[in-house]
Order: C-alpha cells, then structure tokens, then sequence
C-alpha cells in the first residue's frame, strides 16, 4: 500500500469532522502519523520529506490537525535540539496538547535584538538560579514550561555569553502578569523571575553558545508563522481571512462587480501563490531550513495578512470599525478582528524590518547594520 492509501486509511478509521481532538491526537501521536519525519522511537515513522508532505495534503484534505513535526513550533525545538530526558518528559504531553510551553525570550529592552537579554542565570551546583524580567510571552499563564534565553557570562561580547534552558513555569520564583492587547485578548504576559530555578539537564546546547541554539528556534518559529500566509483551509478557523472567504465576502456585500475590489482579490490569491510556490521552491532546493528564506516567508506572511485584512475592510466599509462580540460574529467584526490582529504579524517573532535585514543580508548580499555593542564585553553594553 502507499503512503497515501496508508495515511487515507487511518484518517478514515480514526477522524470524524468535529470529533474530539484530544482522542484524534492520541491516535495520531500513537501510530506516528502526525509527525511523520520523526524517528519512531519519538512518535514518528521516519518518512522522507515528499511523502510526509502527502501526509499532510491528507491531513488538511479532511480538516484533522496534522503536521505537528513542521508545524508544533514548541515539540520540534525540543525534538532537535532537546536531550532524550527532556523528550520523554515533555515530547508526548506536547504532542497530544495536554501541555502547553511558552517563548522565555523578549526583554524591556531586547526584542529585536534578542542578544542584549539581561535575564541572569547563575550556576549553583547542578541547578541554575535564574532572576530577571521577561515581557510579551505569549501563553505565559497556561505553559507547563518556558523556552528561556538568559544571561550567563557578562564578561564576553554579548552573542558568546547566553544559555538556553527549558524552565518549569510551575514554581515560587516565578511571577506572571497578563497584559491586555488592542484586541482586547490577553495572551500576551510579563513574567518575573525572583531566585527561580533551572536543573542543568534542562539546558539545551552548551554552556555560553544559547545564541546558536535561540537562532535554531527562531528560525523554526519563523517557518511555523510563515505558513499561515499561504494556508488555503477555509475549513481551518486558523486560515480564516488568508484570501478564500473574500470572493464570498465581496458577493454578500454586492461588491464583486466592483474593478478595484476584484483586482484585490486578484493581488492576494498572487501573493499567497507566490509564497506557497516559493516556499516549496527552497523545499525543493534543500533550504527549508535556510535563516533567509524562513525570514521571507514570515515577512510575506505579514504583508498578505496587513493586505487580507485590509481588502476586508474595503468590502465591508465602515462596518469594519465595530468590534460588538456578537457570536457569530458579523463580517464588520471579523474585519476589525483580522485588522487589528495583523499587527501582532508584523511584530511577533521577530518584525518586518528585522526580517528585511536579514534578506538584504544574507540573500542580497548587502552590508551588516552596525552595532557597536557587538564586539565589547556585555558588562560594558549600556543599557
Ligand atoms: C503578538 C505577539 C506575540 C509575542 N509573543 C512573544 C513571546 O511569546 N515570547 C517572546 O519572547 N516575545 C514575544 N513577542 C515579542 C516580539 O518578539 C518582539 O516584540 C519583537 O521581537 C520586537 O521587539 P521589541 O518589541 O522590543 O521592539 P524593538 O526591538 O524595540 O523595535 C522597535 C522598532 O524598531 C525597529 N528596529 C529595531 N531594530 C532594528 C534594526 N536593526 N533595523 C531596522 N529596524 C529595527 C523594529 O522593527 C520596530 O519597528 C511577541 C510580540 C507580539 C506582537
């Protein structure tokens, strides 16, 4: 049997549209499907990148989450990069969604440039006592774990002196404080770190080199929020808004016949597939994994999601300033939602300048910013 006829046999006996997800994923960690490059001593079956793209053609084909190696930005860090410890303790919670983690990274004054964290971690014996502020962490209230990128030598320039830990979120030392966003959600956190701690074995690549490793991470979540651009799953709240509702859209609001709005329309399907084919091209090329091209399909996420959001309002018009929360919410509503949400594309996870950096850098060939801070010891940065 083929990969296809294999993955089609298990969605068949194992997903019901709306069915519970928990008892789907389950299932789907259990016979490896849903991260099918992974070795099958970790919830994988090994597959080779082209047939593990059909298993997620598959997935998406029926509306089952799937994908979790490519697309489960926490469970892939901890995969690549994390110890066999730190994968049977974290991997399957993860996996089936029984726990959540959260980013440890963006500071008062580091968030572009990540490497000026001020976060101090010191060694005491086999543990690290950890003390500093974090602020914008995504999810910090709910996460069983953190993702932490901190300080350890201040001595030496301040890209050399950083560690990267997995840090149980569930402790004394450790203080999170919500704070609301212009949508009026609050998934965003400040997180305070008094006399925290870390086990050593938590630590994820050496001593002093967290650099290299927070580059891995970022350039996995970079791929994870690229994708959202290009998804075409009307049937996928997640993909909501990317582009196939707005011929729908436009017909209700008797819009459709208007040159401007179609030609708009026409722009955003141009968008999507030029960075869905672009995305497969750097695939196809053995780049995936490339920091340039993660960061230009994050940027082109941003800009079709800026550009959905404000074709949307140009159906909709004025209704687009309410923001009522009725359920189901109206098209004015879901205009205003996506409009204001577009922001936080543009700026988590790195923002559209900083990406724009990186490509002119590393695919233009461009000259570096300057930094003066690079090359000085961190006790020396002003802060
Ligand atoms: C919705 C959302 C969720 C987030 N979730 C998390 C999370 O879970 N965990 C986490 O750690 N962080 C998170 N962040 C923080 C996010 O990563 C930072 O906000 C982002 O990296 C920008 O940093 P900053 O806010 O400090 O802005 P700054 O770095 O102060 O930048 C301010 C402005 O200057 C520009 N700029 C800065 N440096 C340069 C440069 N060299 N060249 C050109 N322009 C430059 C920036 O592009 C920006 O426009 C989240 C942010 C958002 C919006």
């Amino acid at each position: 049997m083929n990969i296809r006829d294999e993955v089609r046999e298990f969605l068949a006996s194992a997903w019901t549209p709306g069915m519970d997800s928990a008892t789907f994923l389950q299932a789907a960690v259990d016979t490896g499907w849903l991260a099918p490059t992974w070795s099958a001593d970790w919830y994988g079956r090994g597959l080779s990148a082209e047939d593990a793209e059909i298993v997620g053609e598959e997935f998406r084909r029926v509306g089952a989450p799937g994908r979790a190696d490519r697309d489960h930005l926490h469970a892939r860090v901890i995969y690549e990069l994390g110890s066999d410890q730190l994968k049977s303790t974290y991997l399957r919670d993860l996996l089936t969604h029984t726990v959540s983690g959260c980013l440890l990274y963006s500071e008062p004054g580091a968030g572009s440039d990540l490497a000026s964290v001020r976060t101090s971690v010191v060694r005491e014996g086999d543990q690290w006592r950890v003390n500093g502020q974090k602020v914008w962490t995504s999810g910090a209230r709910t996460a069983a774990y953190g993702l932490l990128a901190a300080r350890s030598n201040r001595d030496v320039p301040k890209h050399r002196g950083m560690t990267f830990f997995v840090i149980p979120m569930k402790q004394e030392g450790i203080e999170v404080r919500p704070l609301v966003q212009i949508t009026g959600d609050a998934h965003f956190n400040e997180v305070f770190f008094t006399d925290a701690w870390v086990d050593d074995a938590n630590r994820l690549g050496e001593v002093d080199d967290g650099w290299r490793v927070l580059m891995t991470a970022l350039g996995y979540e970079r791929l994870v929020m690229g994708a959202r651009g290009v998804g075409s799953r009307a049937s996928d709240p997640t993909y909501v808004g990317t582009g196939d509702d707005l011929l729908a859209l436009a017909e209700r609001h008797g819009r459709l016949e208007d040159p401007v709005i179609a030609d708009q329309i026409a722009d955003i399907y141009a968008e999507r597939t030029a960075a869905r084919l672009n995305a497969a091209r750097y695939a196809a090329e053995g780049k995936g994994q490339d920091a340039a091209a993660m960061s230009l399909g994050k940027l082109m996420m941003s800009r079709i999601l800026h550009g959905t959001a404000g074709l949307r309002r140009d159906i909709v018009g004025a209704e687009a300033l309410y923001d009522e929360r009725a359920d189901p919410p109206s098209d004015g509503e879901v205009a205003n939602f996506f409009t204001l949400d577009a922001y936080f594309t543009s700026i988590g996870g790195g923002t559209d300048q900083v990406q724009r950096n990186i490509i002119s850098e590393r695919m233009l060939g461009l000259p570096k910013d300057k930094d003066a801070s690079k090359d000085i010891p961190f006790r020396d940065v002003r802060s």
